[in-house]
């Protein structure tokens, strides 16, 4: 099983309890960026085109502390940004474990081998490495070479230490499925633990626009690879249903506040994909933002978007309304013949509206007066 089985239920308790409680809305994975620099510039990557005073910014652990208490998921999922450039991420990662959550550690592992003495094994503690296909595919999406290979060997010496490894694979258009396929047996027979995919999103701020999948492409896409993996026991990270609906079997609406961001700029409106705005405290991003003005059907930005990040929690809310469905998906794996669910309409979506100048110039603003009050303060300090 990709998902240890006490994490299974925990999770599953969890979201019973929300049931019971009738929280209209409620958090599974908090996802904490506590930083956006990072040691690579992927073509499809929307969130590394800052300035560099703001790509100099950092959450600091006693903020990324503040946010899990904030906002109490059961599973934490640290990005960026390349989270191994953060110099206290390991003091983050034990704090965050001695709270007992189930942390995913998201890296590119060009610094992985290295920092491996930094951290543990521990039941609750997952690297999870992004490799977006087979040695050609993954180093033309990060547009470098030879990083497939240091990710690779940086894993078996992850899983050879005794450390929980899973993968993080983005599916861009003009994937094969055949090729995706062999990369899913070559992760397995590398001893990983379990395979997130998705396809990628179109960050407005991605260098390359050319190739993300639109929604009819990925459930294609996704059923042809599921077939070729029929009975291959490819263990994923996520929820079947999920699984189910990549490949076009569930109508799900999406679940953005399912997998709250917090990074530098504060709480990120609506998910972590699109930042429409930021709030200064969780409970400011659940009761203020508007939700009902995202998703698939109501924003033009959303029109093709099916991450995880909107929809895996709406596929853990389904699972709790429908058990048997989930047994069923689980025990025969995603259907990949027959008619596809229905597709939400996109005709009444809102037309996309754009901030992220306006957003990065008052961040810069901030930044730069926060910079000389400090200059001040140490002017002004008398000499000892
Ligand atoms: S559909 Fe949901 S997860 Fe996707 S971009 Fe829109 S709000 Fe975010």
């Amino acid at each position: 099983m990709a998902v240890p089985i006490m994490q299974a239920v925990r999770v599953g308790a969890y979201v019973v309890k929300q049931h019971l409680k009738r929280r209209q809305r409620y958090p599974l994975v908090l996802m904490l960026e506590p930083l956006f620099r990072c040691n690579l510039a992927c073509a499809g990557c929307g969130k590394i085109d800052y300035p560099a005073p703001i790509l100099n910014q950092r959450l600091t652990v006693q903020e990324c502390l503040d946010a899990d208490t904030e906002c109490g998921a059961p599973v934490i999922a640290v990005a960026g940004g390349e989270p191994l450039l953060h110099k206290e991420m390991p003091e983050i990662i034990e704090k965050l474990l001695a709270r007992r959550k189930y942390v995913y550690l998201c890296t590119n592992a060009l610094l992985l081998e290295k920092k491996l003495d930094d951290y543990k094994p521990n039941p609750f503690f997952s690297w999870d490495v992004h490799l977006d296909g087979d040695q050609e595919t993954h180093d033309a999406s990060v547009c470098q070479d030879g990083v497939y290979d240091r990710a690779v060997a940086a894993i078996r010496k992850a899983k050879e230490r005794g450390f929980r490894v899973s993968i993080n694979c983005t599916v861009f258009d003009g994937a094969k499925p055949e090729r995706l396929a062999k990369f899913f047996d070559d992760v397995m027979a590398m001893g990983v633990d379990g395979i997130m995919t998705a396809p990628g999103y179109a960050y407005e701020r991605a260098p390359d626009q050319a190739h993300f999948l639109n929604r009819q492409k990925t459930k294609q896409l996704f059923r042809d690879v599921f077939r070729l993996g029929k009975g291959k026991k490819w263990r994923f990270t996520q929820s079947p249903l999920f699984l189910n609906f990549l490949a076009g079997n569930e109508t799900y609406h999406c679940t953005p506040w399912g997998k709250p961001l917090r990074n530098v700029f504060g709480w990120q409106k609506p998910c972590y994909l699109l930042g429409e705005g930021y709030a200064a405290t969780f409970k400011e991003l659940m009761e203020d933002t508007a939700w009902e003005q995202y998703g698939t059907g109501n924003y033009e930005k959303c029109a093709d978007c099916m991450v995880h990040s909107g929809y895996e929690s709406s596929a853990v809310i389904d699972a709790v309304k429908r058990p048997l469905h989930i047994l069923k998906v689980a025990l025969r794996g995603p259907q990949t013949e027959g008619e596809m669910a229905p597709e939400i309409s996109l005709e009444n979506q809102r037309p996309a509206t754009y901030n992220y100048t306006e957003h990065v110039d008052s961040r810069m603003k901030e930044i730069a007066a926060k910079k000389a009050a400090t200059r001040k303060v140490v002017v002004n300090e008398p000499a000892e």
